[in-house]
């Protein structure tokens, strides 16, 4: 499904940023995951950047 409004876009952009990166094995978690869920381990950090237009 293409998205071709920009406002949709920055939207799902925003949603792809808002996730944890675990600093162990680097799978990505949900940002409410207070653990990995691959490897349990507590050490969460933001996948977060700026959002480039
Ligand atoms: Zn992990």
């Amino acid at each position: 499904m293409p998205l071709d409004d920009p406002y949709k876009k920055t939207i799902a952009r925003h949603h792809l940023l808002m996730k944890t990166v675990c600093r162990k094995c680097g799978s990505l978690n949900p940002l409410k995951a207070k653990k990995c869920r691959r490897c349990h381990s507590k050490d969460l950090r933001l996948k977060k950047r700026e959002v480039s237009k």
